[in-house]
């Protein structure tokens, strides 16, 4: 087991690194931008060093000084967390290559999986369903629209590097598309250094449904119960839960076999997800492969009684799986994530939290680096803090939910705290019939919440 690694990430998932490598007896190093002086990782950590200034470009993503933060503590492995650096893999390479343990798979499964459509590709061959579409990258609007043509509108045109949400484009119709195209292939190359995309069915009212893997290096696989994230903005996760409310159980017991099937194809180690889009006649379709650990991982642990980090770091030293097949999930967990914005418009909210009180109780987990007195800054996403409940049923566990959220206190910054508190009282919500497209028809319908009158 390693003595002491770094944590090359910010917020409340450094703070959870922190935490769970501290419990494993493992000393920690925090990196931190120049506005992160006086943040939680940065203050928690046992060592901490300044890699840059406010733009991650020049901090969180400053493979050189992370890499020489970790040599000059002398730290042994590095976890990247979720985002920044996490699912790049010239930065697992350069780990390796400086003799660190990059706690992750390897770059070449990064690699792999990081091109979406290569991976579309790849689990076709690993017998995964995929949603009907684009065999390789389309080189131009002809080749777009002749594809589109074949399988039918609605389409939606991805970034084959994409993530996070970004690069992606519902077309409807023949007309929108070459407007479509040259947009889509724009934003791609603005944020991702690269215009490929690929194109897709559209699957109207699916369910995001998404499988976590963990792998050793011995060869040995094991995939976990769902995780049901269909309640989204812009592609854009904001509660998760488990068991999902739609999956059937004979659903449930296929997709974790062709989600193991698949991991054990490629090879794959460490944590990892494969999101899948599953219709309303209970089929699923593989939809991409996460090689980090998730935002939303800590539902699978509420589930499970068990923790992924810690998991993930004795796998990075060669430990075998920990966990037994025979370990089964209990009772229901939900995930909100509140996030510093305007629950109106969802601009941005940082600026000083004057005074904060989060929930608690049994069965309340609170996941955040947010303390009274700090100031959010401007410069990274906008997640305050992840509130997760467990409970025996569904229903206990939305009003242990509601209950958390109602009691919970933010003062100084706006955040989407009201926002979650309409879609837990929401009836599609409570009966568990909802779908990828319910939140953006929520809130079209006005149903979000109203600016108070002045
Ligand atoms: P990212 O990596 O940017 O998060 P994903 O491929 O995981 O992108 O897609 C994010 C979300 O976009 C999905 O959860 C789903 O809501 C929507 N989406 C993606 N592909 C499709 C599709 N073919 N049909 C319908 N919705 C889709």
């Amino acid at each position: 087991m390693f003595s002491k690694i770094l944590i090359a990430n910010r917020g409340e998932i450094a703070l959870r690194i922190i935490r769970a490598a501290k419990e494993l007896g493992i000393k920690t190093v925090a990196v931190y931008s120049e506005p992160d002086r006086e943040s939680l990782h940065t203050l928690l950590a046992d060592e901490r060093v300044c890699i840059g200034p406010a733009p991650a470009s020049e901090s969180y993503l400053n493979i050189p000084n992370i890499i020489s933060a970790a040599e000059i503590t002398k730290a042994e492995a590095i976890h990247p967390g979720y985002g920044f650096l996490a699912e790049n893999p010239r930065f697992a390479e350069i780990c390796e290559a400086e003799g660190l343990v990059f706690i992750g798979p390897p770059a070449s499964i990064i690699k792999l999986m990081g091109d979406k459509n290569q991976a579309r590709q790849e689990m076709k061959k690993a017998k995964l369903p995929i949603i009907p579409g684009s065999q390789n990258v389309i080189e131009d609007f002809q080749e777009a629209k002749k594809l589109a043509q074949k399988i039918g509108y609605p389409i939606i045109l991805k970034a084959a590097s994409g993530g996070g949400g970004k690069g992606m484009r519902i077309v409807t119709s023949p007309r929108q598309l070459e407007e479509q195209f040259s947009i889509a292939q724009s934003e791609a190359q603005a944020a991702f250094g690269n215009p490929a995309l690929y194109l897709e069915k559209f699957l109207v009212s699916a369910r995001h449904i998404e499988i976590q893997i963990v792998a050793d290096k011995h060869g040995r696989v094991l995939a976990l119960e769902e995780r049901e994230c269909s309640i989204q903005r812009k592609h854009q996760k904001l509660i998760e839960e488990s068991p999902s409310p739609f999956l059937q159980a004979k659903t449930r017991k296929r997709m974790l076999r062709a989600a193991e099937e698949a991991a054990k194809a490629i090879g794959y180690q460490s944590l990892g997800t494969f999101e899948f889009l599953v219709d309303q006649d209970q089929k699923f379709y593989f939809m991409e492969a996460n090689t980090r650990i998730q935002v939303e991982h800590p539902v699978t642990e509420m589930q499970y009684n068990l923790d992924l980090i810690k998991e993930q770091i004795r796998l990075a030293s060669g430990e075998k799986l920990s966990l037994s097949p025979s370990q089964l999930p209990q009772g229901h967990s939900l995930e909100c994530r509140i996030n510093a914005e305007d629950p109106h418009n969802f601009v941005p909210s940082p600026g000083k939290i004057d005074f904060l009180v989060f929930p608690g109780g049994p069965g309340v987990r609170v996941d955040s680096a947010a303390y009274s007195g700090w100031t959010v800054p401007p410069y990274y996403d906008s997640l305050l803090a992840k509130i997760i409940v467990h409970a025996p049923t569904r229903q206990e566990a939305i009003t242990k939910m509601y209950t958390a959220l109602e009691t919970m206190t933010i003062v100084g910054i706006k955040t989407n705290l009201p926002l979650h508190l309409k879609i837990l009282s929401s009836t599609d919500f409570l009966s568990g019939r909802y779908d990828i497209q319910f939140l953006e028809r929520f809130l079209a319908q006005g149903k979000a919440p109203q600016p108070k009158k002045a």
